[in-house]
């Protein structure tokens, strides 16, 4: 099985690995000289939407899969009749906008925080009126790790938000004062047998997810997160691994985002659990049977943000995922997950951990 992959970031990399251990091989589309997913196959040069890099996908490979959300999905369509391609363009095309992605939400009956489109600094007075402050104004496409965001705190800010954020196809969204985020994480083949991971528990630090812990010991959540799960894969008649990531207020959950591919609070899956989000997403989109994982332990993720410390490489009993990515502030370049028999010693190494790493 050949599979075409457009992006060769960090992701790319760990299907690039999974897909090694399945016996698979992987061709992916990238931009840049030497991306993470080089070392595990091979990487055609090209800008994600270059027709000729695509052509060759579409004639080489079985199947085609992206790594991250901003494919031009009008990049995907033009492959479309020639080669599958998974997670379905449609599902991708929702969720690069905010609005859909939460009128999807809203037909489902998937509770979330209350938002209003805003096109006008009328709308954004109107969504103020109506939902107080603070509120979150966001841009409709292309957010990601906190960016294009703007908390709106009095109304003083309204202006100014409404300035720096681009003037138009924006969203206002309730503040929610969460007790914590989780992410729930799911995989579905084309027959429509799924999976779903066990719920993981998220820490974000500027916008960017800092630490990932699973599983979360909570049965209610975990069913009710589940039943959303199966709900957005059979609706969107989906194929491959799907991402949402929820906020925890008392004892309501409520819908933020999704993500159409394999996603960062899932990294803990490589040495957690077995298969790993990585190795179902594969399964998924080849059409193969997919088994429900099987939790080793207690697993804590902390991403690495901005540099690897020289402390990251000796820390006993833990796995270091070094991307190969040259240090930038506010880059992921690599992770650290421990897996521990209790909740509690898991804890205390991620502590640890966090220590020795800053
Ligand atoms: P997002 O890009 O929508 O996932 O937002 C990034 C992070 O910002 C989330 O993981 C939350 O920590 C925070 N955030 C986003 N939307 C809200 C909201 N409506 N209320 C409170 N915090 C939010």
């Amino acid at each position: 099985m050949h599979i075409g992959i457009i992006g060769g970031g960090q992701l790319g990399q760990m299907l690039g690995f999974a897909a090694r251990d399945l016996g698979m091989r992987c061709t992916f589309i990238d931009p840049s000289p030497n991306p993470p997913a080089a070392v595990c196959g091979q990487v055609i040069h090209a800008p994600f939407d270059d027709h000729d890099a695509l052509s060759t996908l579409a004639t080489d490979c079985d199947v085609v899969t992206y790594e991250f959300e901003n494919v031009p999905v009008e990049a995907l369509e033009s492959i479309s009749d020639r080669v599958p391609i998974y997670p379905p363009p449609d599902s991708l095309r929702l969720a690069q906008d905010r609005l859909t992605e939460k009128q999807l939400f809203d037909r489902l009956d998937i509770p979330l925080p209350a938002y209003r489109p805003v096109d006008s600094i009328n709308d954004l007075e109107n969504a103020a009126k109506a939902m107080g402050l603070p509120l979150v104004l966001k841009t409709r496409r292309l957010g990601y790790d906190g960016k294009g965001q703007f908390i709106v705190r009095d109304r003083a800010d309204l202006e100014t938000a409404w300035r720096q954020l681009g003037e138009s196809d924006l969203i206002a969204e309730e503040w929610v004062d969460f007790d914590f985020e989780v992410s729930a994480i799911g995989a579905r083949n084309a027959t429509g047998e799924f999976i779903t991971y066990p719920l993981t528990q998220n820490e974000h630090v500027d916008g960017i997810l800092r630490i990932s812990r699973a599983p979360l010991d909570d049965e209610s959540l975990t069913q009710r997160a589940g039943k959303i799960m199966a709900a957005l894969l059979e609706s969107l008649d989906y194929v491959g691994v799907l991402a949402l990531e929820l906020f925890v207020v008392g004892d309501r959950l409520l819908a933020n985002e999704l993500a159409p591919r394999v996603h960062n609070s899932g990294h803990w899956s490589i040495e957690g659990a077995v298969p790993s989000q990585f190795t179902s997403h594969l399964i998924a989109i080849s059409n193969g049977h997919l088994e429900a994982p099987r939790v080793r332990g207690y697993a804590g993720m902390l991403n690495l943000i901005g540099e690897i410390p020289a402390a990251a490489h000796n820390l006993p009993g833990s796995h270091l995922h070094d991307y190969g990515k040259d240090s930038r502030p506010g880059r992921k370049l690599g992770h650290i997950t421990v897996i521990a028999d209790s909740a509690v010693e898991r804890d205390r190494l991620l502590a640890e951990i966090g220590e020795k790493t800053g």
